[in-house]
């Protein structure tokens, strides 16, 4: 080991702690301008190398001025999530281990590791322990990686080899998907060479949620290779789609069922609220981020399978040098990369400190944490614009230039950070509830900082 690695490690060790410590009461939104961070760490290439120290005491007092603190308890912006503390721990390890977790002759321990977890969040999730799995970058690849299985399931059945053929001359498939369907959808359909524009739009209840007896419609019909993309967890309401009733009305069609639970997932760690999920252990394949709810430090989504020859034909590597070897797992099988990081051990590391009960608990908390919100402002006569069943409470202020302008005024106070949305045409503040150290105390706060501005500009 080279003599400056461990106070190097304890200089950083330091610096990571005071901006850890800071997030909770610092400026949320960075306080340095772009401008400002190319002064700071810009300038002409150096010829001349610096010492490690120099280079990462640079890095943290930029990271003091020009980080958002969307870690911190009172960030409800986008649907985020934190920073558990043996997760963040344990990726620290990951890269000092620097290990490869693309084939386990590279790591056995990794692959054993993603082994293990992958059973513990089917087990978590209630999905069959016949599902394959695979660890991706995020919510974004676990959606690409499933319907990457799902385009070799329904064209293999129609006789076609998507994998050396291509999609040129082969059978059309027909995609259908929510008109809530998260962005991601449709870029994967992209990304996959099927065409965003192939997608069949299925109308939405007043919540975002499929419904059921449309789809049935569309497919009334449809015959030869068919997707069908369901959510658990819309980004504005958090609502689920009713996956029981899509289920049912995929499988009579033959179609392929993918379930996008990027955060709704988590929904089934709360014994109240797993039945919102019912139906999900049938789909075809369910994707879901750990770096949102679950508080692991990205980049870290999972992609789960019913069909493991599916998933497998469609991510698996063709090189000779990397053919299994064994009967172990080899990560890469499972995800569209060949070198990777491992992880999944920050994944486990959350699973294990929190167990089941403390992510019950994470889970609920949060839940309940946004029906306050909810409760709180609509005491006061503000309007609540979805069902608070999860962790997504949608606020409109009266008309939309009163709701922006206190979105503004909220954010510039700097208690809490809250974004601005617009659902079923009406300007609204997103307030999205899922980061573990959010305490009851930092609710009220936030609640009296949001109540303030709104008392001065909603009107
Ligand atoms: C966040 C999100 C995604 C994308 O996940 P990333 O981790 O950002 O790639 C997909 N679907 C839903 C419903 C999401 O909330």
């Amino acid at each position: 080991m080279h003599e400056k690695i461990p106070s190097l490690l304890a200089s950083v060790q330091k610096q990571a702690s005071s901006w850890l410590e800071s997030v909770g009461n610092r400026p949320i939104p960075a306080t340095a301008s772009a401008e400002e961070l190319r002064q700071t760490l810009g300038g002409p290439f150096p010829q001349e190398g610096s010492d490690p120290e120099t280079v990462t005491g640079i890095l943290a007092r930029a990271g003091m001025e020009g980080n958002v603190a969307s870690t911190g308890p009172r960030y409800f912006g986008f649907v985020v999530g934190g920073n558990l503390p043996a997760a963040l721990a344990a990726d620290w390890l990951v890269s000092a281990w620097d290990q490869n977790a693309g084939i386990y002759v590279l790591s056995p321990l990794v692959s054993v590791i993603e082994q293990i977890t992958g059973a513990w969040l089917r087990e978590l999730a209630g999905l069959p322990a016949s599902m394959s799995f695979g660890f991706v970058t995020g919510g974004h690849m676990a959606n690409f990686t499933a319907l990457a299985a799902a385009r070799h399931r329904v064209l293999h059945d129609a006789g076609w080899d998507v994998e050396e053929d291509g999609l040129l001359g082969a059978p059309p498939i027909q995609v259908f998907a929510s008109e809530e369907a998260h962005y991601t959808i449709s870029t994967s359909v992209r990304f996959l060479g099927m065409g965003a524009n192939r997608i069949r739009r299925i109308a939405t209840d007043s919540q975002g949620r499929m419904s059921a007896p449309a789809l049935a419609a569309a497919l009334r019909g449809i015959a030869g290779p068919c997707i069908v993309c369901a959510q658990a967890g819309n980004v504005n309401t958090g609502a689920i789609d009713p996956l029981s009733e899509i289920v049912e009305c995929a499988k009579n069609h033959g179609a392929w069922l993918h379930v996008d639970g990027a955060f709704g997932l988590w929904a089934a760690a709360s014994p109240e609220r797993a039945s919102l999920l019912r139906g999900i252990e049938k789909a075809d394949s369910v994707a879901t981020d750990a770096h949102k709810w679950l508080n692991v430090p990205y980049d870290c989504g999972i992609t789960f399978c019913a069909d493991e020859a599916a998933h497998r034909s469609a991510m698996s590597l063709p090189a000779a040098y990397i053919l299994s070897t064994g009967s172990e797992r080899d990560p890469h099988e499972f995800v569209p990369e060949e070198s990777r990081r491992a992880r999944a051990v920050p994944v486990y590391a959350a699973l294990r400190s929190l167990g089941r009960k403390g992510i019950t608990e994470l889970v609920e908390r949060n839940c309940r944490q946004a029906r306050r919100f909810a409760d709180a402002l609509a005491g006061v006569g503000y309007e609540v614009l979805n069902d608070v069943e999860l962790n997504q409470v949608l606020i409109s202020f009266g008309s939309a230039e009163q709701t922006q302008r206190t979105i503004t005024a909220i954010q510039e106070d700097g208690t809490c950070w809250c974004g601005g949305t617009v659902w079923k045409g009406r300007t609204a503040m997103r307030i999205s509830v899922c980061n573990w150290s959010t305490t009851d105390a930092d609710v009220e706060q936030s609640i009296e900082a949001i109540l303030r501005a709104a008392s001065e500009h909603a009107h």
